[in-house]
Parts: structure tokens; sequence; C-alpha cells
């Protein structure tokens, strides 16, 4: 008896455009033996408190074990909520915990966000370059996306404004601290405009900041969901993956009151996240203070960007720039006119030294002299020796 085969269809074509190398490429990258990365954005599981945690996972386990393994709420861990709730009302974001949806990592929430919000063709306004995983939500989502021009200190207000004017985007997407890829901040005048653009043109505000609470230095500016005309359209993301340890997947929703499409959304996706790991988060964050944590973080990582930017001077070529931020995880470096990172990357990995190149960062035209280093992941020795490798590799083979 013969039978006739035929190949199963193609994935749609969304997810063929989506489907981006480079995010593998990083992680693959980053897990390398012999190479010093600096290039995932991936904390140094040396500082995960991991003794306290395991006590708290035992703790819910051993309490109410029942309640532990069960199905729960789509919205989450009431204790958990209350917990966020209050830290964003101390954080200048007073917040109510029926605000909250708990998420699997803050990349479920913008995956949320998307899937509720946007319809094909709609346009996302973006800030120039932006996180990658983002880009790829919107795309997903079918979304047309415009990046905002930025320079140095962010976003260009007058395009912003143009833009919102001729676009009518459904919405705009930010990191306004420490952004990946940059580094940068966003201004406290950048805040408010967004705002007061969200509000004349009509549009959502996404504000993504899981960096906020890995400051170095300087004083926090509010969120831009607490400036005026904000409050009723500021969708915010944030994440326990930077201050206690990504592989819980714990991130969470803020929306304006009385919004629930995001729940359903949540719902469909996954019901709800993992009772168990957001219950151990909960005991976790009632027993220890977080701030005590947060401040050996700091310190590690704060020593760590000083180790990277005092190495970069003497090792890139003349006419080189790069961010100088306060805080996050990132640096991000621009050659002179002439260099192509992304030619560069095989050389710099024969010697021992990863990045990740711009250009996927960017929703434009990309600027291929660009490329993005983080600093957390190794000690300030190792740091150096890297970025002494990297030098070494753009002198012998940066310009072909
Ligand atoms: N947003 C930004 C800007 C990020 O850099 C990341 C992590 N790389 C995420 C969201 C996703 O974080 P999480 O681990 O909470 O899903």
């Amino acid at each position: 008896m013969t039978s006739v085969a035929t190949p199963p269809r193609r994935p749609s074509a969304r997810v063929d455009a989506v489907a981006d190398p480079a995010v593998d490429r990083i992680l693959a990258l980053a897990a390398a033996e012999d190479v010093l990365s600096f290039a995932g954005g991936v904390p140094d599981a040396g500082l995960f408190d991991a003794a306290g945690i395991r006590t708290a996972f035992d703790e819910v386990l051993a309490a109410d074990p029942r309640r532990a393994l069960q199905y729960s709420t789509t919205a989450g861990d009431p204790a958990l909520r209350d917990f966020l709730a209050r830290r964003l009302t101390d954080r200048a974001l007073p917040t109510d915990a029926d605000q909250l949806l708990i998420t699997n990592g803050a990349q479920q929430a913008l995956q949320v966000v998307a899937t509720t919000l946007l319809e094909p063709g709609d346009v996302v306004l973006v800030e120039e370059p932006c996180y990658l995983a983002a880009l790829q939500c919107f795309r997903l989502a079918g979304a047309r996306i415009v990046p905002v021009p930025c320079d140095d200190s962010g976003p260009d207000l007058a395009a912003l404004h143009d833009l919102a004017a001729q676009e009518q985007p459904k919405l705009c997407y930010v990191v306004p601290d420490f952004q990946n890829p940059t580094g940068r901040s966003l201004t406290r005048e950048q805040r408010g405009a967004l705002a007061a653009a969200a509000a004349r043109w009509g549009f959502w505000i996404v504000e993504d900041n899981p960096y906020g609470d890995l400051r170095y230095r300087g004083e926090p500016e509010p969120p831009v969901a607490a400036f005026p005309g904000a409050e009723d359209r500021t969708l915010s993301v944030g994440s326990l993956s930077k201050v206690l340890a990504p592989g819980m997947r714990l991130g969470w929703l803020r929306t304006p009151p009385g919004e629930k499409a995001f729940a359903t959304v949540k719902q469909i996706a996954d019901l709800h996240t993992s009772t168990l790991v957001q219950a151990a988060a909960a005991r976790y964050l009632a027993d220890h203070p977080l701030e005590a944590h947060l401040s050996r973080v700091r310190a590690a990582y704060g020593a760590r960007r000083d180790a990277m930017l005092r190495a970069l001077p003497g090792a890139l070529p003349e006419g080189s720039a790069w961010t100088d931020p306060d805080g996050g995880m990132f640096v991000w470096v621009r050659f002179p006119d002439g260099h192509d990172t992304t030619a560069l990357l095989p050389h710099a990995v024969a010697s021992g030294v990863a990045y990740v190149p711009g250009a996927p960062f960017f929703a434009g035209k990309p600027d291929p002299t660009t490329l993005r280093l983080s600093f957390v992941t190794h000690e300030p020795r190792a740091i150096a020796e890297g970025v002494h490798r990297l030098g070494s590799a753009v002198h012998a083979f940066g310009r072909d």
C-alpha cells in the first residue's frame, strides 16, 4: 500500500517575519565558556539569594500545600499584588492592588498588551533604538512600527509630536529608566511631553521599567504614568527578574482602574502565573527587606559599570562614543563611521569576547557602527580583560 505524504503547512507569515536569529545568537554567545560575554542582559547568578528563596518555597509548601499547588486566579496572588501595589505607591505611583495583573515576566505583560490593543496595521511608536523583544511582540501582532528619532539625550520631542499627529498611533512604547539597549533614561521634560502628547492624540503609553531599581547614581524621576494626562492611558510593566531572579518569571502589568480586557487575554494565554512561584515570592518579600538585597546588587553592578567605563577609553578606536548610564545593565557604543559591528562579531568571538551588534534594535534604518555591552555578568577584572579583547579585535578587524 502506498501513501502520499503532504508536508505540513508553513507557520504564519507573521511568525516567519519575527523569527529573529539574533535572539538565539545572543543566548548562544552568552553560553560559550571561553568567551567573555557582554552579550546577554543576564544577571549575575552569584547574587541571587538562593538560600532565602529556597526557604520561601519550603515554607509555602509546608504551610499550605493544597493552596500552593492548586489553580489560582488570573489576576495573581493577593499578597504579592498587595506588596507590589504598596511598593509602586511608595515610588510616586499610587496603585491599588486591583490595578495589577501578575504575569510570566515583563515579557508576557508586553505580549498581553500587544494582543489586547493592537489590530494589524495599527501604528506603534518606539524609541530608536528599542528593546528587541518588544519590537518582535508588536510585529507579531501585525503592528506598523514607527521609530521616534532619538539623539544621545533621548526622543526628539518635536518629532514625537509630529509623528503622533501624522500617524495616529495606537500606542507608544518606552523604557524610561536605563533603557535596553542604550542605558539612557527619559528626562523629566521628555516624560511630561510624552504624557501630554498621549492625552492630546489619544494613544496609550506602555512604560516598561524592569531596570528602575538598579540605580547606581542620581535621583529617580517620577514614572511617566504619574504625569498629567497619562493616568488613564498608561500601562506600566514591571518585573522581578532583575531584582530577585529571572528564572522565577514574575512580572506585572499595571493598568488604569477598571480595565478588564488585559486579564481576559492573560487568561486565554495561560490561565494564571504559577501559584507556587507567586506564593514563594510573596513569602520571600514579606520575610526579607528587599532594599537590603538590592543594595548588594547595586554595589556589585555599580562597580562593574565603573570598570567598563574605565576600560573603554583606552581600548576603543579614536572617535568612538558610548553612553554613561546612571543604572541598569547596558552601555551602548558607537564606533567611528565605516565600522560594521555585525561583520566584526565573529572576529570578536574568536578573540574571546562577545557583544550584541546594534542593528536588530533599530525599527528604522540600522546604524551598523553600534553595539550593546552588558556590564553585569562579570567581575571588574574580567570586564577589563573583555574590553581589552574587544579593543584588539576592532583594531585588527574593524574596517575591511
Ligand atoms: N523589557 C525589557 C526592556 C527588558 O530588557 C526585558 C529583559 N531583557 C524584559 C522586558 C523582559 O523581562 P522579564 O524577564 O521580566 O520577562
